[in-house]
């Protein structure tokens, strides 16, 4: 799907920016039926690698939905041997069920995970 909030409008009534927290679930789950890949990797070792890819969300208006996802390395699913996960991520909203990474801003399952991940 091309990424346009009119795009979204379409599809769902709302564009991202405007959705509540079911639609922007279902956003993100459709984005990943429809093939999206997501950069896992380089997992950010040090803070200058973790701000890097915190100045190319910051880029990024609330309707770029698949380009943040892109860029964060998200995935619908725990990561790694150690099984790393959004329920125990530092930025994790358990009860709201939200990441409140300010960056990303975005619902997410507890045993999804993305590469900003931090303990
Ligand atoms: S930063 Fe990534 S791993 Fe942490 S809660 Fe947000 S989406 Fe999940």
């Amino acid at each position: 799907m091309q990424e346009s909030s009119e795009t979204y409008k379409k599809k769902y009534g709302v564009t991202p920016a405007d959705a509540d927290h079911e639609t922007l679930i279902k956003m993100i789950e459709d984005c990943f039926k429809e093939g999206l890949e997501t950069q896992l990797e380089p997992f950010p070792e040090t803070d200058r690698e973790f701000s890097a890819i915190l100045d190319e969300l910051r880029g990024l208006d609330a309707d770029q939905l698949r380009a943040k996802l892109g860029i964060s390395g998200w995935k619908l699913a725990p990561h790694g041997e150690d099984d790393m996960r959004c329920q125990e991520c530092m930025y994790y909203l358990v009860h709201r069920r939200w990441c409140d990474l300010p960056e990303l801003n975005l619902p997410a399952e507890p045993e999804w995970w993305c590469r900003l991940w931090r303990i």
